[in-house]
């Protein structure tokens, strides 16, 4: 096979530099993904579980096994604008490999100038990052990593959800303010236990969330394009609504788990804060363009949100004026759920496997597919739509 140029966008080290010892020795081995989907199974991988490898210095993992197969490999972070790394090395990348986390955003025109490029690689979940249907019309593979982090983003959502109901960062704020003040942590703070939470979506991450929050003892709703077994709706006690705005009245807390797509895009904007309970938690981890940025501020300022949590921005890393950073009652973090040091060892490996199939001329896992040969495929066509989202 002639050499091929991988391009990888990673983001930047730590800023006290690449970590020489972490905090635990090793990470737990699993045995597979519930539901049986096994864990990527490339030849080998050249990184020890449990390091830092999605950061530039981690280069995933990437460097020595692409060198043996005689393939170049630039890694970089520098994603954004004309001027940038990227835009430099993209005209004649033949892969590029980006994480949701740090995306190096694939519009139409980057692809119009990106003319070997033959497939683009989601190192985690979601390549809304990448104009699909750009991809489509000129037959880049489009490829992720399905289920390397769904549940690393799950325990993510229910954490935020208790942070928010039992208003845990102010109260934290307070022990390192020196304070020992009772009053002002308790005048925000619930229990879950009896609320309604309601998902968006039921798929690996929803269902996910739905299941961690059932010994909750709280009543678990769900929306969804398919719905889900029979039985599996007994099990968890779910009621089903056809859509978002059906669903919402009825909950206390709303968690976020659907792809961004036409669909999606804005779903929720000043007409859907308006049919939620007064005091509602909000909880999206899926996409920032899932919400209208500034409806989410004025629902938190006007009461129909008591809190909004979530690690999802657009654009990212957002500027530093974004008002999501300092609206009120907010539980925010940078877009970390699903780039866990346990999850980086998951989706390197699957990266891996993908680029192993890819350079042999063998398949790719149908779960791992986003676009192939110029449409929808596998998860893709699950999950998508065709059309764009705003960017
Ligand atoms: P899945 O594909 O397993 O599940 C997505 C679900 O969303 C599917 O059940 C799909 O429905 C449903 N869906 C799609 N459109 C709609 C809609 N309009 N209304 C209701 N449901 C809809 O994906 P995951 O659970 O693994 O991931 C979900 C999303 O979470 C990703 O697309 C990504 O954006 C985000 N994510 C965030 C991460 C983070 O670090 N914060 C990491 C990983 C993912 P059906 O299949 O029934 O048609």
């Amino acid at each position: 096979m002639t050499e091929l140029k991988v391009l990888c966008v990673l983001y930047p080290d730590p800023v006290d530099g690449y970590p020489t010892s972490y905090a635990r020795d090793d990470i737990p081995r699993l045995a597979h993904y519930p539901g049986g989907q096994s864990l990527p199974s490339p030849s080998g991988t050249d990184f020890t579980p449990g390091a830092l490898l999605g950061s530039v210095s981690g280069e995933l993992g990437l460097q020595s096994f692409l060198e043996s197969e005689g393939h170049a490999l630039v890694v970089t972070s520098d994603k954004d604008g004309p001027d940038s790394e990227f835009e430099r090395q993209l005209v004649d990348a033949d892969v590029v490999i980006s994480q949701p986390f740090w995306p190096a955003y694939l519009t139409a025109e980057r692809i119009a100038r990106a003319p070997k490029l033959k497939l683009a690689l989601t190192a985690g979940i979601g390549s809304d990052h990448v104009d699909l249907d750009a991809a489509m019309q000129r037959n880049i593979t489009v490829a992720e990593v399905t289920y390397s982090n769904s549940i690393s983003v799950s325990e993510h959502v229910v954490m935020m959800i208790l942070g928010l109901v039992r208003n845990y960062i102010p109260s934290h704020e307070w022990v390192v303010k020196e304070g020992w003040n009772i009053a002002d942590c308790v005048e925000r703070s619930y229990d879950l236990e009896g609320m309604a939470v309601g998902s968006v979506a039921a798929g690996r991450i929803g269902l996910a969330v739905l299941r961690r929050l059932k010994p909750f003892d709280v009543r678990l709703h769900y929306t969804d394009r398919h719905r889900l077994p029979q039985d599996l709706e007994h099990e968890l006690n779910l009621t089903f609504h056809p859509d978002a705005a059906s669903m919402v009245p009825e909950c206390d807390v709303v968690t976020i788990n659907a792809p961004l797509h036409p669909e999606t895009e804005h779903l929720f904007d000043d007409a859907m804060f308006d049919r939620m309970r007064r005091g509602s938690y909000l909880v999206n981890t899926a996409r920032g363009k899932i919400c209208d940025r500034d409806a989410v501020v004025r629902a938190l300022e006007n009461g129909q949100l008591a809190g909004y949590a979530g690690d999802v921005w657009f654009p990212q890393p957002p500027p530093v004026e974004h008002p999501w950073r300092t609206m009120p009652h907010e539980g925010m973090t940078p877009h970390i759920s699903g780039t866990s040091l346990s999850a980086q060892a998951r989706y390197a490996a699957g990266v891996r496997e993908i680029l192993e199939c890819w350079f042999a001329d063998r398949p790719i896992r149908d779960e791992y597919l986003i676009v192939d040969r110029g449409r929808l495929a596998g998860t893709g066509a699950h999950s998508y739509s065709a059309g764009d989202t705003d960017s």
